[in-house]
């Protein structure tokens, strides 16, 4: 079809609507629901993939590159490194609008049901920022003293005795791994790091609740 016969048509359409055609009016409102569903598709994935992204503001080629980009190395195979740095990210972006192609990663369930973990625990968020606003308490990170890390070493020692045993479990690794939290200066870079491990080990215990590999207490 030439677009001077699509135009003709459109103009014999509209005429029939018009003219009160019912088959022409079915039409119609069809194409307009069609449209109004596609349009609302469109709108909602811009806004996620913007939320996604950080951008926030509009969608671009380069925030939808980034986004693909990111989501790849989601993907990659168990055992490898997921490089997920801003200059990890950058450098296969890079390469993509350079049209390197790079080997297809296979799917990698594991790491798929973390992000899912992940996304939770940022709705989390959401949720303590709405409840509490996005202040620290009054007091700041609070304190550290000679008990703390005497606590910490009594955990230390209790967790390797366990593990000798063959008997540790997720809840000595994590009594562990809090208390060394809260052996080391507050707000400093040592803490920060302790946290992200207490993080990363309440990742694990939900993890092996969802695998459900885990007996019950
Ligand atoms: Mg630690």
């Amino acid at each position: 079809m030439t677009p001077q016969e699509a135009a003709d048509m459109l103009t014999e359409h509209i005429k029939a609507v018009q003219a009160g055609d019912p088959e022409a009016i079915r039409v119609d409102k069809e194409a307009t629901a069609i449209l109004r569903a596609r349009d609302e598709e469109r709108a909602r994935r811009e806004r996620q993939i913007a939320r996604l992204t950080g951008i926030a503001v509009e969608l671009d080629d380069a925030a939808l590159g980034l986004l693909s980009t990111f989501a790849e190395s989601l993907h990659a195979s168990p055992g490898t490194t997921r490089d997920l740095t801003s200059k990890g990210l950058a450098a296969a972006q890079h390469d993509r609008d350079r049209g390197v192609v790079r080997e297809p990663v296979p799917r990698d369930h594991a790491s798929e049901m973390r992000g899912a973990i992940m996304a939770e625990i940022a709705a989390e968020r959401d949720r303590q920022i709405a409840k509490w606003g996005d202040g620290v308490p009054s007091g700041g990170f609070g304190w550290t003293s000679l008990t703390d890390r005497n606590r910490m070493l009594e955990a230390k020692r209790a967790c390797e005795d366990r593990a000798k045993r063959g008997c540790c479990t997720l809840r000595d690794v994590l009594e562990e791994e809090v208390c060394e939290v809260f052996a080391e200066r507050p707000g400093s870079q040592l803490q920060r790091a302790e946290l992200l491990q207490v993080a990363a080990v309440c990742v694990k215990w939900v993890e092996a609740i969802d695998a459900r590999t885990v007996p019950r207490g």
